[in-house]
C-alpha cells in the first residue's frame, strides 16, 4: 500500500531512531486510541524495512491518578479518585486498576500485530530510571515557570514546583503540591480543595522526591520521557495538539528546559461518525475491542492508514456502504485472490453454498460478513432463499406466475449476469407487466420479500434446476 503521508514524514529521517507512544490505562479501549499505535507501528516497520536502527517503545501512563471514572465504577472506585491508577484496585478486584486495562490493550495491540517494547510509567519512577529528570525539574524549576507563563500568559508563582508527591498519608497524588526543594527534599501539602474530583488529607512534611515517591506533571513527564529515552519521534493526536495545548507545552518545556531537540513531531486527526467526532461517553463509535470483532486486523490497520494522518476519517459503521466500501477498498490496494466482500455476504445467505464458504478465499471474511449482516446490514441487503415455496408468493398474480415460467423457460442458457438481468426487463415488457410486480414475483418466490438483490446475480448464483423448479411450480 502506497503510504504517501508516511513516506513525506519520514523523507529527511536519517540515523537511529526511537519512537514513542503512550497510553492512559483508565478506562475502555476506544478504536480512536488504536490509532496512536497503529500509526507509529507504521512509521516503525517503514524505518526497519529501509534497514534504519529503530525501536519502538510503547508506555502505560500509569503513575497518573484516577481524575474520573466511569458510571458503573462511580460507587466501588470513588474513594480511590486522586490515587495513582497502578496503586488503585481493578474493578474486577483482581490486579490493578492499570493492569486491567493496560491488559486489554496489550491484546488489542498483539491482535493489530503491533510488538513494541512496552515500560509503565510507574517503573520509570520506581527503579529510580526517572530521578534525574525529577532533580533537573526541580533544580530546573524557574524555566518550567517561564515556559507556562508564556503560554499561559500569566505569572506562576515561586512557590510552584513541576512535580506532586504522593501522599505518605493518604496515598494520593492528584491532591499535592510541592512548595518547596532544598536539593535532597520537597516540601509538599496534602490540599483538600487542589482540584475539584479529589479531597486531599491536609498532611504536610518534607520528603525526598526519589525512586517513586513523587510524580511529575503530565507535560512536563512527556518531555522528561524524550529527554531520558532520548524519543525522536512521537505525533499525537490532534485533541492534545493544539496551540497551548499539552504537546505544544511538552515540545517547549523539551527545548527550553531539557535543552533537547524535540521529537520529530505530528498531528493525527481522530474518527467521525456522521460527521460528528466519536466519543464512547456519548455513545458513539466503537470500542477498540468491537471494532476488532467487526473488521479483520489488516483492514483496521488500514482504516487508521489509508488517509492522510491530518484528515479526519468518516467511519459509521451503520451507514450501509461503510464497511463493504472499505473490504473493496482493501482489495484494491492489496489485490489477492480474496472473493470480495458483498459476495461473501450474498453467498452467505444462499442455500446449499456450506461448501464454497470454507473456500481457502472465501473463509477469513465469513465471520465478518456474519458480523456485519447481524448488526450493520440494512434490512434490504438481508435474505434468506427458503429451501421451501414461501407463504408470501401464494398470492402471486396470473401475470406475475406467466412472467416466472417465461424466466424458467431461458434458464438453462449461459447467461452472464448484465445481459441476462436486462432481459428480465425485456420478457417483463414482453408480458406487458411492470418491472416492479415482475421482480417482485421473482423475490417473493424465492425469499419470501418484494425485494432483494439484484435479481440476476441471485439467480444465477443459485442453482437452476432449483430455481427452474421453483418458478414453475406456482
Ligand atoms: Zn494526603
Amino acid at each position: 500500500m502506497s503510504m504517501f503521508w508516511a513516506d513525506e514524514l519520514l523523507a529527511n529521517v536519517k540515523g537511529p531512531q526511537i519512537i514513542n507512544d503512550s497510553w492512559t490505562p483508565s478506562g475502555m479501549v476506544h478504536m480512536g486510541s488504536l490509532k496512536g499505535p497503529v500509526i507509529h507501528d507504521t512509521l516503525f516497520q517503514i524505518l526497519k524495512e529501509r534497514k534504519q536502527k529503530v525501536k519502538f517503545i510503547y508506555g502505560f501512563d500509569d503513575a497518573d491518578p484516577i481524575d474520573g471514572l466511569p458510571a458503573d465504577l462511580q460507587t466501588s472506585h470513588g474513594k480511590y479518585l486522586g490515587i495513582p491508577l497502578y496503586l488503585a484496585p481493578a474493578p474486577s478486584g483482581k490486579g490493578s486498576f492499570a493492569d486491567y486495562f493496560a491488559d486489554k490493550m496489550k491484546s488489542l495491540l498483539s491482535t493489530l500485530n503491533i510488538k513494541p517494547e512496552i515500560y509503565k510509567t510507574s517503573e520509570l519512577y520506581n527503579n529510580g530510571t526517572f530521578n534525574k529528570a525529577i532533580q533537573f525539574v526541580l533544580d530546573n524549576a524557574d524555566q518550567v515557570r517561564r515556559v507556562y507563563s508564556n503560554i499561559y500568559q500569566k505569572e506562576i508563582a515561586k512557590d510552584w514546583f513541576p512535580l506532586q508527591v504522593v501522599c505518605p498519608k493518604c496515598g494520593k497524588v492528584g491532591t499535592t503540591k510541592v512548595t518547596g526543594w532544598n536539593g535532597k527534599e520537597v516540601a509538599f501539602s496534602c490540599e483538600e480543595t487542589l482540584v475539584k474530583w479529589a479531597k486531599g488529607c491536609g498532611f504536610n512534611e518534607k520528603i525526598s522526591p526519589f525512586d517513586g515517591k513523587s510524580k511529575m506533571p503530565w507535560k512536563v513527564e512527556w518531555a522528561a520521557k524524550w529527554w531520558t529515552f532520548g524519543v525522536t519521534i512521537e505525533g499525537a493526536g490532534k485533541d492534545h495538539a493544539s496551540a497551548g495545548g499539552s504537546y505544544d507545552v511538552a515540545l517547549k518545556i523539551c527545548r527550553e528546559v531539557f535543552a533537547k531537540e524535540p521529537p520529530l513531531q505530528f498531528a493525527y486527526e481522530f474518527f467521525l461518525t456522521g460527521g460528528k467526532k466519536m466519543s464512547s461517553s456519548k455513545g458513539l463509535g466503537l470500542t477498540g475491542e468491537e471494532l476488532l470483532e467487526v473488521l479483520p486486523p489488516e483492514l483496521v490497520r488500514f482504516l487508521m492508514v489509508k488517509t492522510k494522518i491530518n484528515q479526519a476519517v468518516n467511519f459509521d459503521p451503520y451507514e450501509p456502504t461503510t464497511i463493504p466500501r472499505l473490504f473493496d477498498e482493501y482489495d484494491k490496494e492489496n489485490p489477492s485472490k480474496k472473493m470480495r466482500f458483498s459476495d461473501v455476504v450474498n453467498l452467505l445467505q444462499m442455500p446449499g453454498k456450506e461448501k464454497e464458504l470454507e473456500r481457502e478465499d472465501v473463509k477469513a471474511r465469513v465471520p465478518y460478513a456474519k458480523i456485519w449482516l447481524d448488526k450493520f446490514a440494512p434490512e434490504e441487503e438481508k435474505f434468506t432463499v427458503k429451501e421451501e415455496f414461501p407463504e408470501a408468493a401464494l398470492h402471486l398474480s396470473a401475470l406475475q406466475k406467466m412472467f416466472l415460467a417465461k424466466v424458467a423457460g431461458e434458464l438453462m442458457k449461459n447467461w452472464q449476469a448484465e445481459d441476462f438481468q436486462a432481459n428480465l426487463y425485456n420478457w417483463a415488457k414482453e408480458l406487458e407487466i411492470s418491472s416492479k410486480e415482475a421482480f417482485s414475483a421473482i423475490y417473493l418466490s424465492l425469499i419470501g420479500k418484494d425485494h432483494g438483490p439484484k435479481a440476476a446475480w441471485l439467480i444465477l448464483s443459485l442453482d437452476r434446476g432449483f430455481v427452474k423448479k421453483r418458478f414453475s411450480e406456482i
